[in-house]
């Protein structure tokens, strides 16, 4: 099977564990806060904060921005559920913001002003699918409404040429990202303050971890607030420095493979970011999410698609639908992230994956339009079938 997204793990993975095994040290050492500094130094910023999940980040910094009850924060309903839970942990009200259009599924600036009210602190930008853009409108954006401006950018490891640039930032190693840890996340801050409080809220508030105390023959701390478990243990900070190596690499994989799939992906399916790739808009590749044409049955083309043994997913079930948000936040209605959300259709991408893997898809989706019998012959069709690399990859 031809799977949306896999991790790449091998004996380096396997060495690096193993290390940690024989260093008789295995949570919160050494290895994590060298993780950290690299991380850091491979985002282009001072330093970074290894949490449990790029959930528990956002949690964090939530709570370190000071944002709670009574407050509300804008924050996109197509995205991933987490980013949303966080607002609602802090007792802050999420207020759901529709998407710009078809083929940029990212938080419309517009409709952000329209539901800006005084009392809105604070934005969570999601860097969908790792496109990284208009970092400079969404500066302006909060800063001349005083808003705190937080990135879920989970999809956005190693995107290149755009460090993170809101207050702060969480990133995830989930197993199906860019990079992984199996579970893990990492923060980073503009302000030291706040990558202070962060660090300290990460594990229970405690001034000092056990490695310090160790360290430091100093078997005192003190709680400075109320905290929680959320660190990081060595085994993953070991794997996550191994994987960082390989980030830059895969990334570029991942950005040959998007290219392809627009090049031969048939002129009918909309693929969004087209734009943003054309004047090489930062960005990590994390998914390779398609539009299908209006009208075309998704169940259809994914059953197709699934019968020739390739995987596809959905990015995502918007939030506001879910049931518990739809209870909680009844009447909320975003035109433009239903109809996305109604056609959107992610194909596989991953660096494990070769230039014929691309055209397969391609070729698989057309045969799959064509049986909806919603899409006439087009020339990109004629070349695809033609096309003897594909012929022997079926
Ligand atoms: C994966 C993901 C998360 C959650 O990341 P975890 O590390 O699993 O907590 C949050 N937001 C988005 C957009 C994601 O894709």
């Amino acid at each position: 099977m031809l799977m949306v997204a896999g991790p790449v793990l091998g004996s380096e993975e396997k060495s690096a564990l193993a290390s940690v095994v024989d260093s008789g040290w295995i949570t919160m050492g050494e290895r994590v806060r060298e993780f950290e500094r690299e991380f850091a130094r491979a985002h282009g910023v001072k330093d970074a904060v290894a949490v449990s999940s790029c959930t528990s980040g956002l949690h964090l910094v939530l709570l370190a921005l000071g944002i709670g009850p009574g407050d509300e924060v804008l924050v996109p309903s197509m995205t991933f559920v987490a980013t949303v839970n966080c607002i609602v942990h802090v007792r802050a009200k999420p207020v759901f913001v529709d998407i710009e259009a078809l083929d940029r599924p990212v938080m419309s600036r517009d409709d952000a002003a329209r539901k800006c009210t005084d009392r809105t602190r604070a934005v969570i930008l999601v860097h969908y699918a790792g496109y990284v853009l208009d970092r400079d409108d969404w500066r302006e954006f909060a800063r001349s409404r005083g808003l705190r401006l937080i990135e879920d950018a989970a999809h956005a490891a190693g995107a290149t040429g755009a460090g993170p640039f809101g207050d702060a930032a969480a990133f995830s190693f989930y197993g199906n990202k860019n990079m992984t840890t199996g579970e893990g996340g990492m923060v980073v801050a503009e302000q030291p303050d706040v990558l202070d409080r962060i660090r300290t809220m990460r594990s229970h508030g405690m001034t000092a971890g056990t490695f310090q105390r160790t360290m430091a023959r100093n078997s005192g701390y003190d709680v400075t607030a109320i905290g929680f478990n959320c660190r990081m243990d060595e085994f993953r900070a070991a794997v996550g420095l191994v994987q960082l190596q390989r980030l830059g690499d895969w990334n570029r994989t991942r950005e040959q493979l998007t290219r392809l799939y627009v090049e031969r992906l048939d002129p009918e399916i909309l693929i969004p970011f087209t734009q943003d790739l054309a004047r090489n808009a930062p960005s990590a590749y994390h998914i390779m999410p398609i539009v299908l044409p209006e009208g075309v049955d998704r169940r259809q083309v994914v059953d197709h698609l699934r019968a020739l043994e390739i995987q596809t997913t959905m990015h995502y079930p918007p939030v506001h639908s879910l049931s518990v948000y739809r209870n909680l936040f009844k009447g909320v209605t975003l035109p433009v992230t239903e109809e996305f959300a109604g056609r959107e259709l992610t194909v596989p991408l991953h660096p494990g994956m070769e230039p014929d893997d691309v055209q397969l898809v391609a070729s698989a989706l057309d045969g799959a339009l064509s049986r909806t019998g919603k899409r006439p012959g087009s020339p990109a069709r004629a070349t695809m079938q033609s096309d003897p690399v594909l012929v022997s990859s079926v």
